[in-house]
């Protein structure tokens, strides 16, 4: 299975929201223990403080296997040269994706100042995934927007819309051509609607593994095991885990 929404080690940020130091051997021996072949690692340190430090942090942490791990590093979109370090992510540091958390980088989603940021993401083949449903930043009608403007750019929920607004998220990763959908903290019910009702080709998941002061990761195993409770059916499955995540990755990998 390919999980979707993980995070690197708290260095400098733990204690807040969670999170530990933790090393790259334990977080691939936690992956090994739990099924996961390869994850997406969004930055931990640089949601409370994007400098660009912090993606040179996450990237010395994927290459510890850069074949199962994929970095998606951040910015603050305000900062002048915001978007010559979304090029210097994907070209020089060989990241994947932006991670941002317009909640905790204290941002709107509608800011013009993200449209270089995302035309820069999408001339270099990155992928865009945001935090979501947490109002009043961060809905995902405000990224569905965005996503609106830059159809070309692959953008994912990434929380399906949490407690309050997952309806709102299904209604709009439906409607937005390129908007995914990550199941990650939803409730299991919510989870169970999503399945039934989204395009199948939009839905991924995600543990939030890493959160954790525990190397072991222990919620995040336990996140994996609750998938068998959605009534997942083996097609949704295969598209959820396999097909969907490796779409939007690319590459030939078999893992
Ligand atoms: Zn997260």
């Amino acid at each position: 299975m390919i999980d979707f929404h993980t995070h690197a080690p708290a260095w400098n940020s733990g204690g807040w929201l969670a999170g530990a130091a933790f090393a790259a051997a334990d977080f691939l021996a936690f992956m090994d223990g739990a099924g996961i072949e390869q994850a997406v690692v969004l930055g931990h340190d640089g949601l409370f403080d994007p400098v660009p430090s912090a993606n040179d942090d996450l990237a010395a942490f994927v290459a510890a296997d850069p074949g199962r791990l994929h970095g998606f590093g951040t910015v603050q979109i305000r900062r002048p040269g915001a978007a010559d370090e979304v090029e210097r992510m994907l070209t020089v540091l060989g990241l994947r994706g932006l991670k941002i958390h317009p909640w905790l980088q204290g941002f709107s989603a509608h800011e013009r100042a993200l449209d270089d940021v995302c035309d820069t993401l999408r001339r270099h083949g990155g992928i865009l995934l945001s935090h979501d449903g947490s109002p009043p930043y961060s809905t995902p009608a405000q990224i569905a927007a965005l996503a609106r403007r830059h159809p070309e750019l692959p953008v994912v929920l990434g929380h399906g819309g949490l407690h309050d607004l997952w309806r709102e998220a299904l209604a709009l990763t439906a409607e937005t051509a390129n908007l995914h959908l990550c199941l990650c903290g939803t409730p299991p019910y919510a989870a169970r609607r999503i399945l039934a009702e989204a395009p199948p080709g939009k839905v991924l998941f995600g543990t939030d593994a890493g959160l954790s002061d525990r190397p072991g990761q222990d919620y995040a195993v336990a996140r994996v095991e609750e998938i068998a409770g959605w009534g997942i059916t083996p097609a949704q499955r295969q598209a959820m885990l396999r097909d969907n995540p490796r779409r939007l990755l690319g590459g030939a990998d078999d893992r």
